[in-house]
């Protein structure tokens, strides 16, 4: 279904990547124009690595409003852009293209959206807090400099290649004074951290559907109140670790709400309306529910 605005004319956005496997973008973002009766519509494209280019060249060409972008182009899209924001310039990453009168400008709404999450959803205050996050790829990226911006008071990066946890600890230290280290994904080192964090985040793949008994290498015991545990996995919505930490009795968040909020952000960068945001978390279990 095309959704007309009040003008009858209809704009189109989407998702660039590739593969594209099943996003829920689209559901979400139709479902929020739908809901506020606005004349845009979302697609999925995904795009060749020898096409990247010429799709990029072709958001002009079609007047399309904008898109999101994923793996593996958040970082190969930038030289294609006519302006770059300042946290994407500065991550390195873009996930949200703009279409301003034919000019492309790249932003990245993960951090953001990760950060909104921590505070609306889980409540959480990062200001001087230690955060311990397993992994080093772009999610944990985006989420490293949203917390070392947002006055974390430390991080510590564990990552299964080591020089990845350490390029990602040296990015970060060149941008912020937030002291950052890093330590081995495994016995003893994380145990041994575990005991001065507030918040654990996992950025790693483990327990996503369809994999849904793997888990990141962490035991019961490590986990204790006040920790607070963190997974940037929607689906299923409570992880193998999640489940874990909860009967140790932590405080938990899913990655639902930065799904919604890095989506509602970009919402709002191509059309300029606060999304509504309970409509897209509806939109994302209904989805899910049909996955499962
Ligand atoms: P990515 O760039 O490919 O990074 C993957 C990370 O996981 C790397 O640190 C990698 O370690 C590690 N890893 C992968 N398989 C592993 C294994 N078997 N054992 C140990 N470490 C492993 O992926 P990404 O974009 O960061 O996404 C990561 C996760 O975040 C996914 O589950 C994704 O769905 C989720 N995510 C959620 C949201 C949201 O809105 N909620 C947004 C973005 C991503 P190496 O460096 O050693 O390879």
């Amino acid at each position: 279904m095309i959704f007309l605005g009040s003008d009858n004319t209809s704009r189109l956005v989407g998702i660039i990547g590739y593969p594209l496997g099943h996003s829920l973008s689209p559901a979400m973002h139709n479902g929020a124009f739908q809901h506020l009766g606005l004349g845009y519509h979302y697609v999925a494209f995904p795009v060749k690595p020898e096409d990247l280019a010429q799709a990029i060249a072709g958001l002009k060409a079609l007047n399309i409003a904008g898109c999101n972008v994923t793996i593996p182009y958040k970082e190969k899209v930038i030289p294609l852009l006519d302006h770059l924001d300042r946290d994407a310039a500065l991550l390195g990453a873009v996930n949200t293209i703009v279409n301003r009168d034919g000019e492309l400008w790249g932003y990245n709404t993960d951090g953001a959206g990760f950060l909104r999450s921590l505070r609306e959803v889980g409540k959480i205050e990062v200001d001087g807090r230690s955060v311990l996050i397993m992994g080093a790829g772009g999610a944990a990226r985006a989420v490293a400099f949203a917390l070392a911006k947002e006055g974390a008071g430390r991080l510590i990066i564990a990552n299964r290649s080591r020089d990845k946890g350490e390029k990602l600890a040296a990015d970060i230290r060149q941008h912020f004074a937030c002291p950052v280290q890093t330590c081995d994904l495994a016995m003893p080192s994380l145990r041994e951290e575990l005991k001065s964090v507030q918040l654990l985040i996992n950025t790693l793949p483990l327990g996503m559907f369809p994999q849904t008994e793997a888990m990141p290498p962490v035991e019961p015991e490590w986990l204790k109140p006040p920790i607070t545990v963190c997974d940037l996995i929607y689906n299923p919505p409570k992880t193998k670790l999640l489940a874990m930490a909860e009967k140790q009795g932590c405080p938990v968040l899913n990655g639902e709400g930065m799904l919604v909020y890095q989506g509602a952000a970009a919402f709002k960068l191509w059309t300029g309306y606060e999304a509504p945001v309970d409509i897209m978390r509806s939109v994302i279990r209904q989805q899910l529910k049909r996955q499962i």
